[in-house]
């Protein structure tokens, strides 16, 4: 009689789903996957990721990639030599989705929507017949012998495995089935955790009234913002309570950890950053008697949303008779932000399973028999398709090290 090697996953987001299609590839003799998920479907939150178009990766160099994973840049450079960006993309592309690099050197499927690939994957994963699928099933529980106790139709359903993989998601966007739930149990494992907070999350703001009614959705595009530590570029997304967009995004974590240490923010933004202070003093002093606002709209280029941000803070007064301090402003405008919008509302949570409590294939250290992979991690990342990479490396890695334990040569 052939061996069998039960492999125990939870959670069907795109981390547990790859660990599922690497095992089923693995070529470890007798493999028997279970890929348990709560909610009725898999997938939840990548099809919201494919919203506003999927973004699976990125295409810069790894040295600049793996920076983005901030305080854990060793730990993602390895793990991105072994599963790269462009492993990622070949692998799209086994499942017949083309990709492209868009300017900003983000890499998005072609043609595919995110609703297409999944469907393609999930068809892979079900074609082998040693898959085993159970929706609904939610962990509840983990015992001190290390079972894992599902909830299933109002009843208790053990699961014993040769290993056990959790990829059970950070704590946003709860309707997705990602409700960090298994905080409350997941140190019985021997594994700690720290809290999840939001990231990639937008900020709010005491608006001026006259702003508030103003500004609804408005973009002010091409710009620097930077906190004491972070810098990023891009848009930002004016709301009637603050800020969002993908460069707000990119330093929010900054952001928080201020509000959080100091209980004080700011968002600085640099409306011109192709221009130095002296440039913009330069195109300003051109004698003219045109109104501030047609000044900063013909010499700067300044639309009517810039323009209003800009004197959210600007003392008008003094900028009418004083360039530098004009210049100064456009150069680095300082705005208080007062909180984090909730995390619920949030792309992407830090916090989750420390990494100190992990060997490096991701197993823990106290019982090597369970690995945790994706968001349930402690990292964070910007988006930019670095959150979806780091989902699909970390899966790499744990099973990587399953298929070393049962001899395949990796
Ligand atoms: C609006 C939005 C846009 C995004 N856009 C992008 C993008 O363009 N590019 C990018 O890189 N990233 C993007 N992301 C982030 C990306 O979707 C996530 O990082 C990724 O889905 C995390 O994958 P995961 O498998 O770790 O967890 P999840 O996708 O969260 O999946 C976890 C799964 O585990 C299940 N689960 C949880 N608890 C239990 C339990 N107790 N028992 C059983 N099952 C359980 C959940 O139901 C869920 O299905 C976006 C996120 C959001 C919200």
């Amino acid at each position: 009689m052939s061996n069998q090697v039960i492999v125990a996953i939870v959670g069907g987001g795109p981390a547990g789903l790859f660990c599922a299609y690497e095992l089923l590839n693995s070529g470890i003799e007798g493999i028997e996957v279970h890929l348990y998920e709560q909610t009725g479907g898999v997938g939840k939150k990548f099809l919201v990721a494919g919203n506003s178009g999927l973004n699976l990766t990125h295409s810069e160099e790894l040295d600049k990639f793996a920076k983005k994973y901030f305080k854990d840049e060793e730990l993602f450079s390895s793990l991105l030599k072994d599963f790269s960006a462009s492993d990622l993309v070949s692998w799209a592309n086994s499942l017949g989705t083309e990709t492209f690099v868009g300017t900003s050197g983000r890499i998005f499927p072609k043609k595919m929507k995110a609703a297409d690939i999944l469907h393609q994957w999930m068809n892979t994963l079900k074609s082998h017949e040693n898959f085993h699928l159970h929706l609904k099933h939610s962990l509840k529980k983990i015992t001190p012998d290390g079972d894992l106790i599902f909830k299933y139709d109002h009843s208790d359903k053990a699961q014993t495995a040769d290993y056990y993989i959790l990829a059970m998601g950070g704590g946003s966007w709860t309707k997705t089935g990602s409700n960090g739930q298994w905080m409350d149990y997941i140190e019985a494992l021997g594994v700690t955790t720290a809290p999840l907070k939001a990231m990639n999350c937008g900020f709010e703001i005491d608006w001026s009234k006259h702003f508030q009614e103003k500004v609804d959705r408005g973009f002010v595009k091409n710009v620097v913002v930077f906190n004491e530590t972070q810098k990023a570029r891009g848009e930002i997304m004016l709301t009637p309570y603050g800020v969002e967009g993908g460069a707000v995004y990119a330093i929010s974590n900054g952001l928080r950890d201020e509000l959080e240490h100091t209980q004080r923010a700011y968002l600085h933004i640099d409306f011109k950053p192709d221009l130095k202070l002296e440039e913009v003093i330069e195109k300003l002093s051109n004698k003219s008697k045109d109104s501030l606002t047609n000044r900063l709209r013909k010499q700067l280029g300044f639309d009517k949303i810039a323009t209003s941000l800009l004197y959210e803070v600007l003392d008008r007064t003094k900028a009418q008779v004083n360039i530098e301090y004009l210049a100064m402003t456009i150069k680095d405008c300082p705005i208080e932000v007062k909180r984090s919008r909730p995390i619920e509302e949030a792309i992407s949570t830090s916090g989750g399973v420390c990494f100190e409590s992990l060997n490096d294939d991701l197993s823990a250290i106290k019982n090597n028999h369970y690995y945790f992979v994706g968001e349930m991690l402690d990292f964070e990342a910007p988006t930019g398709g670095y959150l979806l990479q780091g989902c699909f490396s970390t899966a790499y890695r744990a099973v990587k090290s399953i298929k070393k334990k049962e001899g395949i040569d990796v």
